[in-house]
């Protein structure tokens, strides 16, 4: 997807990099000197490939017979073409697929500096990232056991809460669509905002002793 050794292939290496660090706010920032676009580019193959990963480690268990409808929650089912019922094994194996096509398209997805991003590039990157965010909420809502069963709970909502704050960083994903977890945003929420308090308590002590020295 980004040819080795271009400021782009480095970029992602950077971005597939970051998931131990634990300040969101910091993590989604754009790195210095590169563009918003490039950002987007390498992040949007980075929770590709991750929650490709995730679904994969599932995908035994997500069959016509567990998950006949495919839903991000009680009330709300996704279809793949209008009014179209789909198997949740066949919509999602159908997003992952035209998902790659376009992150295979080097007109869409520049794999170096020197194409230029499509203008509707943005566009393109919100339909990937809410494509991808009722995969989240297939697996939240109907695998969750599953996930506890291989032991990758905290790896799962790592990625989300990741995922979730970029996406609304860069305003990727309509309010709507976020209804099926957002019990699970607003609690990644308020931990994110305890934590920067304590961050901010942190640094006043700091200040204030360094003062005093
Ligand atoms: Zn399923």
């Amino acid at each position: 997807m980004f040819i080795f050794c271009t400021n782009r292939y480095n970029l992602h290496k950077f971005a597939a990099g970051t998931l131990n660090n634990s300040n969101y706010q910091i993590l989604i920032e754009v790195p210095e000197e590169n563009s918003l676009n490039d950002w987007l580019a390498v992040n949007t193959v980075e929770f590709y490939n991750r929650l490709n990963l995730f679904y994969g480690a599932l995908r035994s268990n997500c069959t016509n017979e567990s998950c006949p409808i495919m839903k991000g929650g009680p009330n709300i089912e996704y279809y793949w073409k209008r009014k179209k019922k789909t198997i949740p094994p066949d919509y999602i194996e159908n997003v992952m697929v035209l998902i790659e096509k376009i992150l295979d398209n080097p007109k869409v997805f520049p794999p170096d500096e020197s194409v230029k991003f499509p203008k509707n590039f943005k566009r393109v990157t919100k339909e990937i990232f809410t494509k991808l965010y009722r995969i989240f909420a297939h697996i939240y809502v109907c695998h969750f056991q599953d996930i506890e069963n291989i032991g990758a709970v905290s790896h799962l909502n790592t990625t989300y809460k990741h995922f979730y704050f970029f996406s609304r960083k860069f305003k990727l994903i309509k309010k709507r669509e976020y209804e099926p977890l957002k019990f699970l945003n607003i609690k990644f929420e308020i931990q994110e905002e305890k934590k920067e308090k304590e961050r901010q308590k942190q640094l006043q002590e700091n200040n204030s002793q360094n003062k005093n020295n």
